[in-house]
C-alpha cells in the first residue's frame, strides 16, 4: 500500500530581527509534510528561501506533485528518492521534506535512528556554530554575549560597515569565529582585503564572499585568499562541484539546497573526490531539518546547524546542543516529533 501524504504550513518566530547582506526577517513559513504507512508517520520540512525562488506556497504545490513517488514499501526508500526529480523541476524545499520523511518512515519501520541506516556514529560529528546576524555593533555585542554557550560563531557580514560589526563581536569573544559575507562583496579585490584583515583576527573561514555567478573572480580569490573560501549560494547540488572545484576550497551542502539526504550524500562523496572540504549548513528551519542533516553530520568537516536555536520556540524539539555538539538521541528514524498544538489534528 502507498504511504499517505498530508502537508500542512507552520510559522517559525525568529527571536531576534534574523539580518544578513540580503535583508532582514522576523518570521518564516515552512511546509511540513507527514508521510504515514502502515500506523507509522515519518515527518520532513520543507524551508525553502527566496534566493532560489520557492517559498512555502511553491512547496506545498511542488509536494502535491511529488506525491505519486510515495509508491511501495518506504524501507526500499532509495526508490522513492530516485523518482523526485523526474516528477518536478527544482522545488528542492519540497524535495528535501519528502527525502527526510521516508527517511524517517524508513528508520521507524526498521526501528533505528538514521544515522545508523547509514552506519554512523553520531558522537563523531564536528561541534556546530552559532550564528550571528547584521545588526548594530551594540546588539551584535549583545547577541555574542547571549551566545556565550557556544564554542564556535559564524558571523554574518556583508554590511554597512562590516569592520565595525567585526570589532564588536571581538571586544566580547576570542572563540574561533567563522565569517559569511552571503555575496556580500562583489569586488574581488575588496573581499581580498576583508579576507586579509579578517585572517588577522582570528577567522576560520569565509562563506561566499563573492555573488555566485562569478566563478572567475572565486578563482581569482583562491589562488590569493589567505583563508579557506566556501561556497554557499554558488552550489546547489552534486552536478555544480567539479566546475567548482578549483574555484572554493569547500561547499556548504544544504538539505534545502540539493533536495534531501541521499543528495547530500552524493554530495559529500563527490566533494571528498575533488578534495573540497565540507560544511554542512542550514536555513532557518526548525528541529526538524536540523535533525535530518544532523544525521549526516559525522560524515563532514564543519557543521552549522543552528537553524532551530535562533527560533523564538521550536516546533519539532527533540535533540539537545550539549557544550555546542548535537547530540542524536537513540530514537527511531529522525528523532523528532511536533510539539502539542503546533499542527492542526
Ligand atoms: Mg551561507
Amino acid at each position: 500500500m502507498a504511504a499517505r501524504l498530508d502537508v500542512q504550513f507552520i510559522e517559525l518566530t525568529l527571536r531576534h530581527v534574523w539580518g544578513i547582506s540580503r535583508g532582514t526577517v522576523t518570521a518564516k513559513r515552512i511546509a511540513v509534510a507527514r508521510v504515514e504507512w502502515e500506523g507509522l508517520v515519518g515527518w520532513g520540512e520543507a524551508s525553502p528561501t527566496s534566493r532560489y525562488r520557492e517559498d512555502a506556497d511553491t512547496a506545498a504545490a511542488a509536494l502535491a506533485r511529488l506525491r505519486p513517488a510515495l509508491e511501495g514499501d518506504p524501507r526500499a526508500f532509495r526508490a522513492v528518492t530516485d523518482r523526485l526529480d523526474a516528477l518536478v523541476e527544482g522545488e528542492f524545499g519540497a524535495k528535501a521534506a519528502l527525502d527526510m520523511a521516508i527517511h524517517d518512515l524508513a528508520g521507524k519501520a526498521l526501528g533505528v535512528p538514521v544515522y545508523r541506516l547509514f552506519g554512523l556514529d553520531p558522537a563523531a560529528m564536528p561541534l556546530t556554530s552559532f550564528s550571528i546576524g547584521i545588526d548594530e555593533p551594540a546588539r551584535v555585542a549583545e547577541k555574542v554575549r547571549e551566545a556565550e554557550g557556544h564554542p564556535i560563531l559564524k558571523v554574518k557580514l556583508g554590511s554597512k560597515d562590516d569592520r565595525a560589526l567585526f570589532e564588536a563581536v571581538r571586544g566580547v569573544t576570542d572563540k574561533p569565529v567563522r565569517v559569511d559575507a552571503n555575496e556580500g562583496w562583489p569586488d574581488p579585490a575588496e573581499a581580498l582585503r576583508q579576507i586579509e584583515w579578517l585572517a588577522a583576527r582570528g577567522v576560520e573561514f569565509v562563506e561566499q564572499p563573492l555573488p555566485a555567478a562569478d566563478l572567475d573572480g572565486a578563482r581569482w580569490l583562491r589562488a590569493r585568499s589567505p583563508l579557506p573560501v566556501v561556497a554557499d549560494e554558488a552550489v546547489l547540488r552534486s552536478v555544480d562541484l567539479p566546475r567548482l572545484a578549483d574555484a572554493y576550497h569547500g561547499i556548504n551542502i544544504k538539505l534545502m539546497k540539493c533536495g534531501g539526504l541521499q543528495e547530500a550524500m552524493r554530495m559529500i562523496a563527490v566533494a571528498r573526490a575533488h578534495g573540497l572540504k565540507i560544511m554542512l549548513g542550514c536555513m532557518i528551519e526548525s528541529g526538524l531539518g536540523i535533525a535530518a542533516a544532523a544525521h549526516l553530520a559525522p560524515l563532514v568537516d564543519w557543521v552549522d546547524l543552528d537553524g532551530n536555536l535562533l527560533l523564538a520556540s521550536d516546533p519539532f524539539p527533540g535533540h539537545p546542543v550539549e557544550g555546542g555538539r548535537i547530540r542524536l538521541r537513540d530514537a527511531p528514524g529522525l528523532g523528532v516529533a511536533p510539539a502539542p498544538g503546533v499542527l492542526a489534528s
